[in-house]
């Protein structure tokens, strides 16, 4: 079947869309959020939740970690997981401010 100069362009337009696209959507997913990230920074976002300065963040306790926190995506043993506040990869270990905690059942 021969292909129309009309179809041949809308399936390109179309493949460098998906080009586009696709990568950041995955990207976006995967990353793991770092503690120099700007929005992190102002979250105290700590990768070692026993690094956070309780001084400073005074709702804080040593049991506050993203394993214990409603959304952390990861499951029991995984080194990290998904947090769906950053939308980034945190470790089991790390905490914000924004930590809620699970509630037992
Ligand atoms: S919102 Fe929860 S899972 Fe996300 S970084 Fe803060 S404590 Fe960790």
């Amino acid at each position: 079947m021969k292909q129309s100069r009309r179809t041949f362009m809308i399936r390109a337009v179309a493949g460098v869309a998906a080009a586009t696209v696709l990568p950041q959507v995955a990207h976006a997913t995967t990353e793991k959020l770092s503690e120099s990230d700007p929005y992190a920074k102002s979250m105290g976002f700590k990768l070692n939740h026993e690094e956070v300065d309780p001084a400073k963040y005074k709702r804080w306790t040593a049991e506050q970690q993203c394993n214990k926190c409603q959304l952390w995506g990861g499951k029991a043993g995984d080194e990290y997981g998904e947090c769906s506040f950053f939308e980034r990869y945190t470790p089991s270990g790390g905490w914000c401010k924004n930590f809620k905690a699970v509630k037992k059942a």
